[in-house]
């Protein structure tokens, strides 16, 4: 990967600076592309950092023209579930249209390798647990919507110009990185794990959980519980692909394994022996059941192996995050 470059869009956020972390640490050269409208600059390990959208085509262009880039890996995006609902245009101009001009930006320069953060969202309502990728995508809000878009720019960029992509359509993303000095740490924070971390940090007083009477056992949502960790590993396999002339693929990335709300909370409560008070509140709307992943397909093709698959394990890499944050 010597003289590797790799553009990481979104690489302040969550997901996108334990990537540039571990690209860093692998060796590549890393330059990360970011509005700081969710990302935090403080959250990079090094690299260059460019201030900016991915949607502004004149400082695409510039840094296309100044550096040689051998791939691109895109986690700029808006990726809440009920906003998306409220907002859904918000959801279609940066998830989608941005994206078009990046894709139109990287072909213009002959830059044509590119890694896109997708989602389990794409599939809407299983109609068979655990979800493959073959499996119909029907997304139930306008955040999948926007994602599987991009999906068919993409094929469709791959039948076009030969443009070669690798789609990771991702579950729910949690955990830190084992160093404890990046984690996740969001403006307005919605996501489940978190919130409960903040429960158990005192910064919130209760959790509340969306919907008791969904059609599962407990009656509230199950979800597959993926490290963040683990995702970054599947984006440095999926690099090394594209890099050594594989082809298009798509993948999804999850531990085969479901956790109930309820769980989760159980669970939070065990690694934190915090009581964490929880509330039954109504549904949130655009939230399936049940989504739960078969991996086999990338394990098969790239020999992905996740190193965290128990849910205990995650919090517990949460949790020394949270407790930093706490005390900041
Ligand atoms: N959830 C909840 N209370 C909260 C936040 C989330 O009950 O305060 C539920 C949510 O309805 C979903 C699950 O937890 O079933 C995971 O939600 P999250 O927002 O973490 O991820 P998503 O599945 O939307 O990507």
């Amino acid at each position: 990967m010597k003289n590797e470059k790799v553009l990481v869009v979104g690489g302040a956020g969550y997901i996108g600076s334990h990537m540039v972390k571990d690209l860093l640490d692998t060796g590549y050269d890393v330059i990360t592309l970011d509005d700081l409208s969710a990302g935090h600059r403080e959250l990079l390990s090094g690299g260059e950092f460019i201030e900016g959208g991915l949607g502004d085509t004149v400082l695409l262009d510039n840094l296309f023209s100044t550096h040689t880039i051998s791939a691109v890996m895109h986690f700029a995006a808006f990726s809440l579930v009920g906003e998306s609902v409220e907002k859904p245009l918000k959801y279609y101009r940066n998830n989608m249209a941005a994206t078009a001009e990046l894709l139109d930006s990287m072909i213009r320069h002959n830059v044509k390798r590119f890694i896109f953060s997708s989602t389990a969202a794409v599939y809407g309502e299983p109609v068979e647990i655990p979800i493959t990728e073959s499996h119909p995508c029907n997304p139930t809000n306008p955040y999948g919507a926007s994602k599987i878009a991009v999906e068919r720019m993409l094929k469709d960029c791959d039948s076009a110009y030969g443009f070669k992509y690798i789609s990771l359509r991702y579950f729910n993303a949690a955990g830190a990185d084992k160093s404890g000095k990046i984690g996740e740490r969001h403006r307005n924070e919605t996501h489940l794990i978190p919130l409960v971390l903040e429960v158990a940090t005192d910064r919130r007083e209760n959790i509340k959980i969306f919907g008791a009477n969904y059609p599962t056992p407990d009656g509230t949502c199950i979800r597959d519980y993926i490290h963040v960790s683990d995702l970054t590993s599947a984006h440095l396999l999926a690099l090394k692909s594209l890099l050594s002339g594989g082809d298009s693929a798509v993948y999804n990335l999850g531990n085969n394994r479901g956790y109930s709300v309820r769980e989760v909370i159980e669970l939070a409560r065990k690694v934190t022996g915090k009581p964490i008070p929880a509330i039954e509140a109504d549904k949130r709307p655009g939230d399936p059941a049940i989504l739960i992943a078969s991996s086999d397909q990338i394990k098969k093709t790239l020999g992905w192996k996740p190193e965290y698959e128990d849910l205990e394990t995650i919090i517990k890499t949460a949790w020394k995050w949270h407790q930093k944050e706490a005390s900041i």
